[in-house]
């Protein structure tokens, strides 16, 4: 009888610690993001000075794994994102490469990795960059790791749906990568725009800057040879020579940099040091 007792409130304190770890958007007093259809998609218009993109910030999709680690919740958000983008004096940084140890690549830590949103999907899921926090993942180590910020996609990839995406502690819904989305059948059930074989890859999403983000591949289904740090260049789309980024399969993911000024309000905490320094972004 003892012996039950004991194992019983081993499996009571499990479940418990086990559960207080997992924010829920009850106990938040948020909305949980649909688990079926129908799903939210995002509104996207112009009004002239910019590209609004109103989103929930949920996965139009069904997603099985979003409740690892934690659960998405509906956080109604109007992205602006500039219609006109203003470079910057000089590429801004949103997390770089300080070196590997024990198979994951770590980030400096000055300058600090933008966290949160640096840009959003056509889906109106969020565009995150690189870095994440040392600690939050399983894989990194307890000692001896050379930097608090990890590459998220090697240390959280773990935890993403086929999407690419899941939840941060803050229940939040983002994709840090396209692996999900390197072929068609990725892209469909992702809801987005699939790739036509030997040409330019769709449009992907949006920087805050405003320039767009693109797939793997450039003309003739070719992978670019010209792209810049930043992981973009210029050429011909739709008949307008445009300067857009592509999303590479491997560091940094999304974008290496920012090209242009960031609109600041789409993540003023992260974003408002563009605004003095050097990158010439009032
Ligand atoms: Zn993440
Ligand atoms: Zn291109």
């Amino acid at each position: 009888m003892a012996m039950i007792k004991a194992l019983l409130i081993l499996l009571l304190s499990y479940t418990t610690t086990t559960l207080a770890q997992k924010p829920t958007c009850q106990s938040k007093g948020l909305t949980r993001c649909p688990a079926t259809a129908p799903f939210y998609n995002p509104d996207i218009y112009t009004n002239g000075l910019f590209r609004i993109v109103e989103t929930t910030q949920c996965p139009p999709y069904n997603n099985p794994g979003w409740t690892n680690p934690a659960e998405a919740c509906i956080f109604k958000m109007e992205y602006k994102l500039p219609l006109t983008p203003k470079m910057a004096k000089q590429p801004i940084p949103v997390g770089e490469k300080l070196t590997v140890f024990e198979n994951i690549t770590y980030l400096k830590e000055d300058p600090a990795p933008i966290l949160g949103a640096l840009g959003v999907f056509t889906n109106g899921v969020n565009i995150y960059g690189v870095g994440s926090p040392c600690g939050y993942s399983s894989k990194c180590p307890d000692q001896g790791a050379p930097s608090k910020w990890v590459d998220a996609v090697e240390s959280e990839g773990h935890t993403v749906d086929t999407c690419g995406g899941h939840a941060a502690p803050s229940l939040h819904y983002h994709i840090h990568s396209g692996i999900g989305l390197t072929n068609n059948n990725g892209r469909k059930a992702c809801n987005f725009t699939e790739d036509t074989p030997d040409h330019h890859s769709a449009l992907l999403g949006w920087l805050f800057d405003g320039y767009g983000l693109y797939g793997r591949y450039s003309d003739g289904g070719k992978l670019p040879t010209d792209l810049d740090s930043c992981g973009g260049h210029t050429h011909s789309i739709d008949g307008a020579d445009i300067y857009h980024y592509h999303m590479p399969d491997a560091y940094p993911w999304t974008i290496g940099c920012y090209t242009g000024c960031p609109e600041v309000s789409n993540n003023p905490r992260e974003l408002s040091f563009v605004t003095t320094g050097p990158y010439g972004c009032t």
